[in-house]
């Protein structure tokens, strides 16, 4: 037993539906992933390599969960994304290998504080603060790609209060699973436990409090939150 000096943190894990639990490592987001969600954030999306920010795994926030409005923003947006998990590590994998690599997905939302994001983005600094916040990455129930295959496309869709404000299809992705993960696996050692959010289709906004937001992934399950 390690000669622990505080409480070492609790493993912060992602319900499997049907039972189980997912533990989680680290939170890999990828940027910009819609060409038409770039063009909506004021860039090219033809020329840009993929590019990676990272939140705590202890930003997720379950199922069901309220969302308490975080503190220094008066501009937090919805991101609504596939989540993959990884379930076998690895450096420098192959797209044709990349699939086999991950154990399961989710529905999960990137909520953005998009004030603070902004500023760091016009003085070149982190986003850290604007992305990593507590409670700012809401996740639905893990599935295992044992029981729903890969889904390389299929609506991904949210909806606020019953309306419909972000909706596409997975096929719109710039960089699929595959190749989001070869090329992350290029700049860091992928491990198990690992999830990556994908990147978010157009039609980002803002929400308030008492908004409820409800994602779907075809294929794969929802997310539901409400903000408080
Ligand atoms: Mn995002």
């Amino acid at each position: 037993m390690a000669d622990y000096v505080i409480p070492p943190p609790p493993i912060v894990s992602v319900p499997v539906a049907g039972g189980g639990s997912f533990p989680v490592r680290r939170v890999f987001c990828v940027g910009r992933n819609y060409a038409a969600h770039a063009r909506e954030m004021g860039s090219d999306p033809d020329r840009e390599p993929p590019f990676f920010f990272m939140k705590p795994a202890d930003a997720l926030l379950l199922n069901d969960g309220d969302m308490p409005y975080p503190p220094k923003s008066k501009d937090l947006h919805h991101e609504m994304e596939l989540v993959v998990a990884i379930g076998e590590g690895g450096a420098n994998i192959a797209e044709a290998d990349a699939l086999r690599h991950v154990w399961g997905y989710a529905a999960g939302l990137d909520m953005t504080r998009r004030d603070l994001q902004n500023a760091a983005k016009k003085e070149g600094k982190p986003w850290d603060m604007g992305k990593g916040f507590d409670l700012s990455a809401p996740i639905g129930l893990m599935v295992p790609a044992s029981r729903i295959g890969h889904p390389g496309k299929g609506l991904i869709e949210l909806k606020v209060n019953g309306k419909v404000v972000q909706t596409s299809d997975l096929s719109m992705m710039i960089w699929n699973v595959q190749e989001t993960i070869a090329y992350l696996s290029g700049l860091v050692t992928l491990a198990p436990g690992d999830l990556i959010y994908t990147g978010t289709p157009e039609g980002v906004a803002a929400v308030q409090k008492g908004d409820l937001m409800e994602g779907v992934v075809e294929g794969v399950g929802t997310v539901t939150t409400r903000v408080v």
